[in-house]
């Protein structure tokens, strides 16, 4: 391919994008193909000779895009969000087409300089402390995986990296039962195994209990474990739940604990100042992460990881080949040992292109909308006869069920919530996602997408009543 065939598939490829995101609501939300449909298109070995883009691009047309679930649909209430937008796309068009690695200053010193003055940017539009130093990591795991290896050497002075674990006893770490997986992958990756991840009980808001947590700590101190780190969340995956962070915190330091606080989708409604009472406490926090690829209409991947204090990360994941070794080393800040991968992208242009295109004020117009449609629809759901809030609306989120007439609860209730979750999802006209509460299955609802309007929220609901009748 050369450049002139390059720029011509450019402006094709430019035409056919915008169209998508005219047309966006036209396709299915979750893609209707069966396992195995797009595979079967595929040919089963690489071609010897050159193909044409154009050829190409039909194949993606005709047989790809159909196994596309449609993340950017304003009618996607599922999981999180995983936002784009307009200006986040074409500063992905410019990384990609630059390719750089910025795992140096000197390797691109302005993608370094940038990610460090974007992610103070950000700082300051959340109210995070001024004592915060910010680097972006390609997920909120890999940021708590880092949080949770930094916890673990502090706690062993240093002495995990050289040596290994053995010998260490038994290193300990907590979350609430509300916390997301992914503690639990980082703390099987860490190497404090599953086990030593303790599952403190939430209370009926579903925030950690602060009571429990300390007693877990005391025990596992009295029974000769080594507690490490206390993870907090803020905004959990299934209800929203946000942990109290004043009383996580002052237990975390009466008792040496780092804390690592995971905001990874609500950290974003911080740009509200009526939501920064979930950081009353920030002072206490040693590590902060949240997601703008999550609410922040920026393309994945982008984690914005704070920290109190950077050097400690950095002595956790510091190596030192003489290949790595530059000039300016010591003088300028070489983000390599800020996280677990060597390599990094040019990330932080694109959160700069959206925070200049939309400026603050947008930004924060869209999460208040999202918000108050939630509590809206919410409120549409609880005032309907045959339909439960079975969570209250936590910032954007909340789960209902169908319960029509005298229905019992049990088993019969939940497969009937199960079928009008797979009729919804089937339609393809919307996408929700299955949760549970207690033994009850529910509907998680969430809104969030860079294009949702109210109507699609009122066009979801009516959905959703229509649907019912007719199970
Ligand atoms: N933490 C919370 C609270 C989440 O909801 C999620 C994903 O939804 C994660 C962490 C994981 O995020 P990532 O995909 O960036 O690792």
């Amino acid at each position: 391919m050369d450049n002139e065939d390059f720029r011509k598939a450019g402006h094709e490829f430019i035409d056919w994008m915008a169209d998508y995101l005219v047309e966006i609501e036209n396709f299915p939300v979750r893609s209707q193909l069966q396992p195995g449909d797009v595979a079967k298109t595929l040919s089963t070995s690489p071609p010897q000779k050159s193909e044409s883009i154009a050829r190409i691009f039909s194949d993606f047309q005709n047989n790809i895009l159909p196994g596309v679930t449609h993340w950017q649909n304003p009618n996607f209430f599922a999981y999180f969000p995983c936002n784009s937008s307009p200006p986040s796309i074409l500063a992905e068009m410019l990384t990609s087409t630059m390719g750089v690695n910025s795992m140096l200053w000197q390797t691109s010193p302005a993608a370094t300089e940038m990610e460090t003055k974007v992610l103070d940017w950000l700082r300051q539009m959340t109210g995070l402390p001024e004592s915060f130093t910010g680097v972006i990591q390609d997920s909120a795991s890999s940021a708590t995986l880092c949080a949770l290896l930094t916890a673990r050497e502090k706690a062993t002075d240093w002495v995990g990296n050289e040596y290994g674990l053995n010998g260490l006893g038994a290193l300990t770490a907590y979350v609430s039962q509300e916390a997301h997986s992914s503690a639990e992958k980082d703390a099987m990756i860490a190497g404090l195994g599953r086990e030593n991840l303790r599952k403190i009980p939430v209370g009926p808001d579903f925030s950690m209990s602060p009571v429990a947590l300390e007693k877990a700590i005391v025990e596992d101190k009295a029974a000769g474990r080594l507690p490490i780190c206390v993870i907090a969340t803020l905004g959990s995956t299934g209800v929203g739940g946000v942990d109290p962070l004043r009383e996580i915190g002052e237990i975390s330091r009466r008792h040496g604990l780092f804390l690592h606080v995971d905001a990874a989708w609500a950290g974003s409604a911080l740009l509200l100042p009526e939501w920064r009472w979930m950081i009353e406490g920030i002072e206490l926090v040693d590590s902060f992460v949240f997601n703008p690829h999550k609410w922040l209409f920026t393309n994945f991947d982008f984690s914005a990881h704070f920290l109190r204090n950077p050097s400690d990360l950095i002595r956790t994941l510091s190596i030192f080949p003489e290949y790595l070794k530059t000039d300016e080393m010591g003088q300028v800040i070489d983000y390599r040992d800020w996280g677990i991968p060597l390599g990094r992208r040019f990330r932080a242009l694109k959160l700069w292109f959206v925070i200049r295109s939309y400026g603050t004020s947008e930004l924060r117009t869209k999460i208040k909308n999202h918000i108050e449609w939630a509590r809206e629809m919410a409120g549409w759901v609880d005032k309907t006869d045959n339909f439960e809030i079975m969570s209250p609306c936590n910032l954007a989120l909340f789960n209902f069920r169908y319960r029509p007439g005298e229905m019992f609860d049990g088993q019969a209730l939940n497969d009937l919530n199960e079928n009008l979750l797979r009729e919804l999802n089937n339609s393809g006209k919307i996408y929700l996602t299955q949760n549970r509460i207690g033994e009850n299955f529910v509907i998680r609802f969430c809104v969030g997408q860079t294009y949702t309007e109210h109507r699609h929220v009122k066009a979801a609901w009516n959905l959703i009543l229509e649907t019912s009748r007719f199970l």
